[in-house]
């Protein structure tokens, strides 16, 4: 199955008038329909709530969208908790997910009443160290994250290594955490776990969440503690290929359904809600990132330079991830030919494709760099004084809005001192 644009060449055309490429952008009729699929398929479950992994797109028009849809924030730093508040999401609206989390993103996260995800048995001292500190009360709902160790597989394939993560708590771990905050006085408890990211197969969360349940189920018998919700949290993943199966969510869902009621509703336990904290699921096909073709290198290889480099999308370079590429306006059956795609980066693996078969690229042609709208632009970085892209929203009724402009030298230079060197600085020519 050929992976089709959610953006016409006319529409790029239009665009182009107003804002220049490299861009990313954003369905938001694709990013609704999603979510209501992603509800749907949980229905069954009361309490069920997707808390949106905030750091897959920080963007808080994005974010607020997805509030519309009945998503929470999955938060994991300072800032991110304060996007999380500016769309409106504070409470139990928050998921707080701490691993070496600073003292400070926890006093935060204390203050805008976050349920908090603790990643390890030590952090329940250093939580409480902060909240007698800040004049906080020890929260009354705790969500303790799980790592079973060794591998995690899915019939004879071994999907990731939960062993080498570093992450979660051990079982034993679990146990005595659940019983120091007990006696502590929390009164809602929860558990969490990530075992595998990008699983397209839809066998990995009715995997997960059967031994979740079952981790609940021992949790309750040997410590009493009331275990209110399970977090399922990301790793679902998107066909990043053509040709690749999706995963279909109403499956997935169904599949969940089945080990919920086999293992928890006999223990008695079928009031428990189910969260999740999907980041790519819920965007990543339904972004872009559009590029123009400005150079042809013919060498060893044949080469097009685009517009866009790495620091607008690290995934391929950091780890030799596939993206699919259109070249718009050009017949796939038409003439072809074998292309390494380079953006403009001091560095060799800044290459969107390597020996990519494309139909012949003209320069001035887009090229649409697909499934960028989740892990793209916020893995981004300034490396080469490269500067962030804008980012844009193709809205329901066809308009596009600038939802985050493009940054300009005055951005990248504004953390200098300049004045207190004495230096003078012209942020454009
Ligand atoms: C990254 C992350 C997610 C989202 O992962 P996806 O692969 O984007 O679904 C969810 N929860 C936590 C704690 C994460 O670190």
């Amino acid at each position: 199955m050929e992976k089709k644009p959610f953006v016409t060449l006319a529409q790029l055309r239009e665009i182009d008038q107003t804002y220049p490429t490299p861009y990313h952008i954003y369905d938001e009729k694709g990013i609704r329909e999603n979510a209501r699929r992603l509800k749907a398929a949980f229905a069954w479950n009361p309490g069920f709530k997707e808390y949106f992994a905030v750091k897959a797109t920080p963007n808080p028009y994005l974010m607020r969208i997805l509030r519309e849809e009945g998503c929470g924030s999955d938060c994991s730093s300072y800032t991110e908790l304060l996007l999380a508040k500016a769309v409106g999401n504070v409470g139990s609206d928050i998921m707080f997910s701490s691993n070496a989390t600073p003292p400070e993103e926890y006093a935060l996260a204390l203050k805008l009443g976050a349920i908090i995800n603790l990643d390890d048995i030590t952090h329940i001292a250093f939580l409480k160290d902060i909240a007698d500190k800040q004049g906080y009360a020890f929260p009354d709902t705790i969500c303790c994250r799980y790592n079973p160790g060794g591998y995690f597989e899915l019939g004879t394939d071994i999907m990731d290594n939960p062993g080498d993560a570093k992450y979660g708590m051990t079982h034993e771990q679990i146990i005595k955490a659940f019983v120091t905050l007990k006696e502590m006085g929390v009164k809602h408890f929860g558990i969490h776990s990530f075992l595998a990211s990008n699983t397209v197969t839809n066998d990995y969360y009715p995997e997960l969440a059967r031994q979740l349940f079952e981790l609940a189920v021992e949790l309750k018998e040997k410590t009493g503690a009331s275990i209110e919700f399970i977090n399922l949290s990301g790793g679902v993943g998107i066909p990043y290929r053509p040709g690749q199966e999706p995963n279909d969510i109403a499956v997935i869902g169904e599949g969940v359904r089945r080990q919920y009621e086999k293992i928890l509703v006999p223990a008695g336990m079928g009031s428990i809600s189910l969260f999740t904290e999907l980041g790519r699921f819920m965007l990543a096909p339904y972004g872009h990132l559009v590029t123009k073709a400005i150079h042809r290198k013919e060498t060893y290889k044949h080469y097009i330079g685009v517009d866009a480099c790495a620091c607008n999308l690290m995934r391929p370079a950091m780890y030799g991830a596939y993206h699919h590429i259109t070249v718009m306006g050009k017949d796939l059956n038409g003439p072809s030919t074998i292309y390494d795609i380079t953006g403009s980066l001091c560095e060799n693996n800044d290459k969107f494709a390597i020996d990519r078969e494309l139909p012949l690229i003209d320069i001035g042609d887009f090229l649409v760099i697909h499934d960028t709208g989740a892990h793209g632009f916020s893995m981004g970085y300034n490396y080469n004084g490269k500067l962030r892209s804008a980012e844009l929203l193709l809205c329901e009724d066809g308009s596009v809005k600038l939802i985050r402009r493009a940054e300009t030298p005055a951005d990248y230079f504004a953390t200098f001192d300049f004045e207190g060197a004495d230096i003078q600085v012209e942020t454009a020519d």
